[in-house]
């Protein structure tokens, strides 16, 4: 994960490896490596541009204050605004109500059904009862291969394999949830591949008809600058609540992980490192800056 971006960095930072002290020459060398670091992991230019902005501020603020090592002051700075870029604390899905209702939206392939499983599996080793729910009523093979996943874990899956109706599904399976006595109920959406508004509109009614507790937008972190993007269409229309990044297994260069949060003020919530059902990590932007950094 992020090896690109973690060996581009530790090449900034080697310019100051034997420099006694930090000066303003070092300091602008190493800015300057720092920023087309970011800018070669596909992190939002501006936001590449503010976070160097501040990483020279404070390293020019410091310089005389300490006594620490170029070297370890900058990895310090850089890991300080990397974690407050991310988000600063780890947030949580928000699973209150009777039952609380998730509503997860993105584009197809994105890894939503592989998540909507994930998350499901999660909550359920919480000790809490959980119901998936297939709204994807444009391809039959969703509504089985969250029928296979449901099996795997033990939860259930509501599913209406007759009904084209995405909101009559999701409000019926809130219904039922509720009738069962469910926690939870997990609604996985059907996704397109790109942003088209009918796939918005049906989403948007969606969360009109159900009102979820929460709305998780799931994306593909390995597409960089267009994640940023389509994050940033589906909230201007959904207002979501947090992200979920996928395929960070795949990922050498981080940059929909810098950006996303600075782009569309959401928290990133959760990480997804692989296909299998353990595969998820709530994201914590102090832990993932320590790993870019190395
Ligand atoms: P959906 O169309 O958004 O529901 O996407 P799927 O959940 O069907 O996922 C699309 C593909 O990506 C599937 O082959 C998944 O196994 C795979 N996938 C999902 N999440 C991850 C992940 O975190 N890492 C990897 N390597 N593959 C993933």
């Amino acid at each position: 994960m992020f090896e690109s971006l973690q060996d581009k960095l530790s090449g900034a930072f080697k310019t100051l490896k034997g420099k006694g002290r930090i000066t303003d020459v070092n300091i602008a060398a190493t800015v300057k490596e720092i920023r087309r670091a970011l800018i070669d992991a596909d992190v939002n230019y501006k936001v590449a541009k503010e976070v160097t902005d501040r990483v020279k501020q404070e390293a020019l603020d410091r310089k005389v204050k300490v006594a620490v090592e170029p070297g370890q002051l900058f990895t310090k700075i850089v890991q300080d605004e990397l974690t407050h870029l991310m988000g600063g604390t780890a947030k949580n899905v928000n699973i209150t109500g009777s039952p609380a209702v998730i509503l997860i939206a993105g584009l197809q392939g994105s890894g939503k059904t592989t998540f909507s499983g994930k998350f499901a599996s999660y909550l359920k080793k919480q000790g809490k009862q959980v119901m998936l729910t297939a709204a994807d009523v444009y391809r039959p093979a969703a509504i089985t291969q969250l029928q296979v996943l449901g099996e795997q874990i033990g939860v259930d899956v509501y599913a209406e394999p007759d009904n084209k109706n995405a909101v009559d599904i999701a409000r019926n399976a809130v219904a039922e949830a509720k009738s069962k006595g469910k926690n939870i109920v997990i609604i996985d959406t059907a996704g397109r591949l790109a942003v088209d508004e009918i796939m918005m509109q049906e989403v948007e009614d969606i969360k009109k008809a159900i009102n979820p507790t929460e709305i998780l937008f799931v994306v593909d972190s390995m597409t960089g600058q267009d994640a940023v993007n389509t994050a940033k269409a589906f909230n201007d229309r959904l207002n979501f609540d947090g992200v979920v990044l996928t395929k960070l297994d795949g990922d050498a260069r981080g940059g929909a992980a810098l950006s996303v949060k600075a782009v569309v003020d959401k928290p990133i919530k959760f990480m997804s490192t692989g296909e299998k059902m353990e595969d998820l990590d709530i994201f914590h932007p102090d832990r993932m800056a320590n790993r870019i950094l190395g």
